[in-house]
């Protein structure tokens, strides 16, 4: 779904919107009357029947076109660090290695299709840091200090993670982009687990969620539910680790206008 100021989600829908004047950040400053910040979601869905079922089918994954812009797009390099603190002990040895190839991930267009993308956009992982995402366990965007930070926090019961984009209103350049996932849900990485029911995919997310800093939007869950920028992932699955045709259409028109 789009995004307006204050706009709220159904039970089934998405995305929380949040628009506010931030009147400090650095290390580049602007006026803050050109500043918009908007976070995006994505949500966890039981393995239900319905969902599975939308899922299993994947004749949609490299045939589909179907993508959605947001109002920001990245230009040159996404510079982002990482804390540690508060990563569930299931996943916190890989997550950072995860979290940097998810992002890999997206930003260099790995698509489960086999095409070779080539993007203007790239990604650097800084290091590690104590910052932690300016975003708020009711999930809203509480901040812009100027420096993208992934952490570990509440969110949400049903939200995996959380993206706020903080971008130039007149240019939609990002300035920032932080990203929160959930220390209260149950993840893994590498392999499903064995006997698995309402454990996600933590690599998943982050490509997902990247979506959202480069730019994408959520397409729809019901026609689109293969494609990584839609806006639910399945418990126990890993197919949202690679993009699909759709998402990757999305980039490639991202970078056209980049
Ligand atoms: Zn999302």
């Amino acid at each position: 779904m789009r995004k307006g100021a204050l706009s709220l989600t159904t039970a089934s829908l998405i995305a929380a919107a949040f628009v506010a004047a931030v009147p400090v950040f650095e290390p580049t400053p602007a006026p803050a009357e050109d500043i918009t910040v908007i976070g995006e979601a994505i949500l966890a869905t039981p393995t239900t029947v319905a969902v599975a079922n939308a899922v299993a089918d994947t004749t949609s994954d490299c045939a589909s076109t179907a993508y959605a812009l947001e109002k920001w797009r990245l230009s040159g390099t996404h510079t982002w660090s990482y804390n540690p603190a508060g990563a569930p002990a299931t996943v916190a040895p890989m997550a950072l290695t995860t979290i940097q190839r998810a992002t890999t991930n997206l930003t260099g267009g790995q698509n489960r299709c086999g095409t070779r993308a080539t993007l203007a956009i790239s990604q650097a992982y800084s290091g590690t840091n104590t910052k932690t995402a300016q975003i708020s366990p009711t999930a809203a965007c509480t901040g812009n200090d100027g420096i993208s930070v992934t952490s570990w926090g509440a969110l949400p019961a049903n939200t995996l993670g959380y993206t706020c984009v903080y971008y130039k209103t007149s240019t939609g350049t990002v300035i920032a982009s932080d990203m929160m996932l959930n220390s209260t849900k149950k993840w893994f990485t590498g392999n499903v687990p064995a006997g698995c029911t309402d454990s996600f995919d933590l690599e998943s997310v982050v490509t997902h969620e990247r979506g959202h800093t480069a730019g994408l939007s959520h397409v729809d869950q019901t026609t689109q539910a293969r494609q990584t920028m839609s806006p639910r992932t399945l418990a126990c699955t890993t197919y949202k680790r690679l993009i699909g045709s759709g998402d990757l259409t999305g980039l490639q028109a991202l970078s056209t206008k980049a």
